[in-house]
């Protein structure tokens, strides 16, 4: 078996899940649970130990992984933003302003098309900044739970009348635990009743290292409503950037990415956007995303335009997905297309193992109960 749960493998090796679970427990997992779904190397193992051979079927196993990365290859690319904070405190209405005011800098029109990210050119370096839009953030968390992290750097919204709130302490918490480099956006500071020492206060008590007061975490006093500091927002994501020196492969790599928000389109079928993030996506390219694949018919921008090269940190819309992919899943690309079908059944099994394991599970607790 190459992924199975710990309640499954007891019941093809015939052992008890407590003993299977103590002997796991002797390889040095901790925790675990019947649930739990082994990989194929520890499941080997453990098979060995109880006298059992694990014959593999060849077409089972087949995915596709990324290459390691070649630094000789890599290249600046633009940062990637997701903008958190408490509700009503002013995420969309900053957000607005961004998209607003980077129409200004495009000859060919303005955002016409809301695809769960765009990109602004900042007012003063002319440096581009990606910005996730995604409602809810769903696929940041998701893509969170998997362990990637799609964001370089999270701007912290906080209403410069209304200080430090839960989500504002969630925010923190999930920026802290991703390991994502922090900015705090004071908002609403074109208020009267607005005191943003106090937010700096209060932000500092809760581990937030606050530059007021000699950390690194810069905080910059805005107003998404009138614009004010709007620039130095920006160009303090630019700063931030530069110091984390992000970076990426744009060429000699299979393409990889996430996408970040899907649907379908009345007659046109299933829709996606790929932030790219390794690599580059051309009409053409075989694209793995989940349990579906899609041979790029077509890719379009926010400003509805046609995209012939998307490189990392480009947010695109894409065109031809054979079913609709989530937001959250991995995008990898294939070599051709019979590989990206032979991955997408593969999973697809792999899913349906899982389920079925699941299925054993069931069972056994019934019969326990029956005796
Ligand atoms: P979100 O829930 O974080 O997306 O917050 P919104 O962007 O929807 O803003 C909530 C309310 O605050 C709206 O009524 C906005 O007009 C208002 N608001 C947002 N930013 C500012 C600001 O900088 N100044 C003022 N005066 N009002 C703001
Ligand atoms: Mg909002």
């Amino acid at each position: 078996p190459r992924f199975c749960t710990v309640s499954n493998l007891a019941t093809i090796i015939n052992a008890k899940v407590p003993a299977l679970l103590r002997n796991l427990e002797s390889l040095g997992f901790e925790g675990l649970t019947h649930d739990y779904i082994l990989d194929q190397e520890n499941a080997t193992l453990i098979a060995d130990d109880y006298g059992f051979e694990v014959v593999l079927n060849d077409e089972t196993g087949i995915d596709i992984f990324p290459e390691p990365i070649n630094e000789l290859l890599l290249q600046t690319r633009a940062p990637i933003v997701t903008i958190m904070g408490h509700v009503d405190h002013g995420k969309t209405t900053i957000l607005d302003y961004l998209r607003n005011s980077s129409i200004v800098d495009q000859e060919h029109g303005g955002i016409t098309q809301h695809i769960g990210a765009f990109s602004v050119t900042t007012p003063v370096s002319k440096k581009s900044i990606t910005f996730l839009d995604t409602p809810g953030h769903a696929a940041f968390l998701k893509m969170r739970e998997r362990g990637a992290n799609v964001t370089d750097i999270v701007v912290l919204v906080v209403a410069g009348d209304d200080s430090v709130k839960p989500q504002t302490i969630e925010a923190i918490k999930h920026a802290k635990k991703a390991g994502v480099q922090m900015i705090v956006a004071i908002n609403k500071c074109d208020k009267p009743g607005a005191n943003p020492d106090k937010v700096v206060a209060d932000l500092s008590r809760h581990e937030v290292d606050v530059e007021d007061y000699g950390g690194d975490v810069q905080v910059i006093r805005v107003s998404g409503k009138t614009g004010l500091n709007m620039d130095k927002l920006e160009e303090a994501i630019v700063t931030l950037s530069e110091i984390m020196d992000v970076k990426a492969e744009v060429e000699k790599v299979p393409a990889e990415g996430w996408v970040i928000e899907s649907h379908l389109k009345k007659g046109l079928g299933s829709v996606a956007t790929v932030l790219v993030t390794r690599g580059t996506v051309k009409p053409g390219s075989i694209l793995v995303a989940g349990q579906t694949y899609c041979r790029v018919k077509s890719m379009k921008d926010e400003h509805g335009k046609v995209v012939r090269a998307a490189c990392p940190s480009k947010p695109v819309e894409v065109w031809g997905w054979r079913d609709l992919p989530e937001a959250g899943d991995s995008v990898i690309q294939a070599k051709d297309e019979k590989l990206a079908k032979k991955v997408v059944d593969n999973r697809a099994n792999r899913a349906k193992t899982i389920d079925e394991a699941k299925d054993v599970d069931a069972i056994n607790k019934m019969r326990k109960k029956q005796r």
